[in-house]
């Protein structure tokens, strides 16, 4: 079910809202009792919807599906309904962290390499006045190891569950456990844990500002050209496709 209004790029509905709207349906995500999953959209996860049905569904059975990155904004500029502003994965997170501090809720981290989610929340609660995050696990479990990880974020009480897996098996493991956990909201935030632990640097404002954060990360890890190398193709695939 989508809240909002949306745009369509590449088939897929993407609801079309600022930050503060964002964070206002997640504060109604968080009177509810069933956990929604916010899925924070860029142009990799799009192409991967056009060729993966199981990941098509599961966008459209999330209950907040907003554009994360700039590929999204151009694409948006494309289709003739620029966005009014991009909406980072990682900001809006944090914001919503303030929030789940000032409502005294909480939060668990589950991704990344062994001991960064954990340096991730200790920062992060220095930061934030009164965040608990009450749990942390590394991304790289087996299978088998699921059920009980399923178990550890319910015995955390955790409200919010930030998964930081990479997509999309962040969202895959978000949609095939909602139903069994007692957090309200689950959200992929792909490489947040590492800028939070101080792993990986968040690109100075100058480069956020003029939406050329990709070329700072390009620059921190050089292997991610393969990955920016398909945008062009991205827009024209855009360009062209019938909704
Ligand atoms: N990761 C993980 N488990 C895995 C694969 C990746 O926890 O099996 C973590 C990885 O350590 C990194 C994050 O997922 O912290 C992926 O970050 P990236 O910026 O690549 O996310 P994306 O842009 O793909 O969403």
């Amino acid at each position: 079910m989508k809240v909002n209004n949306f745009i369509k790029i590449l088939g897929i509905n993407i609801d079309k809202v600022t930050k503060a709207e964002a964070l206002g349906i997640f504060e109604g995500f968080l009177e509810d009792s069933s956990c929604k999953q916010i899925v924070t959209l860029n142009p990799e996860m799009l192409i991967e919807a056009q060729k993966n049905p199981d990941f098509r569904a599961l966008l459209s059975e999330s209950e907040l599906v907003f554009p994360d990155g700039v590929g999204l904004v151009y694409a948006s500029k494309i289709k003739g309904q620029p966005l009014d502003e991009r909406v980072t994965g990682i900001d809006f997170t944090y914001d919503a962290l303030k929030l789940l501090a000032k409502k005294n809720m909480t939060a668990y981290f589950l991704g990344a390499k062994p001991g960064i989610a954990e340096a991730a929340a200790r920062n992060l609660e220095k930061e934030i006045p009164a965040l608990k995050i009450v749990g942390a696990h590394d991304g790289y479990f087996k299978p088998e190891d699921e059920a009980a990880l399923i178990e550890d974020i319910n015995a955390s009480g955790a409200d919010m569950l930030c998964l930081a897996l990479g997509a999309p098996k962040q969202e895959f493991f978000a949609n095939k456990y909602k139903d069994k956990l007692n957090c309200k909201v689950a959200i992929g935030i792909g490489g947040s844990f590492d800028v939070w632990s101080g792993t990986l640097k968040r690109a100075p404002q100058f480069y956020i500002d003029h939406n050329i954060e990709w070329l700072y990360r390009l620059m921190q890890e050089p292997s991610r050209i393969k990955r920016i190398a398909k945008l062009p193709l991205f827009l024209l695939k855009v360009a062209v496709y019938k909704e």
